[in-house]
């Protein structure tokens, strides 16, 4: 089962897969790999996938990294 099977739940259309740059997201996320999400093309909607969500969660923030001594 995949996201971008999908129709947008605002307007129907048919979602389309896209790449984009993970600091693009709303989120504080600390990994610089491109984020897969599912992009509504006629209301610009954005949908993350769960496995999408997941490596983000995944993420291991690293509280110990308070800069080089
Ligand atoms: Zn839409």
């Amino acid at each position: 089962m995949n996201e971008t099977d999908l129709p947008c739940s605002d307007c129907g259309s048919a979602l389309t897969e896209r790449m984009i740059p993970a600091k693009d997201l709303p989120l504080p996320v600390e990994t610089e790999q491109p984020i897969q999400v599912a992009i509504c093309p006629s209301c610009e909607a954005r949908y993350y996938p769960e496995q999408t969500l997941t490596t983000l969660a995944g993420t291991p923030a690293d509280p110990a990294r308070h800069g080089d001594r």
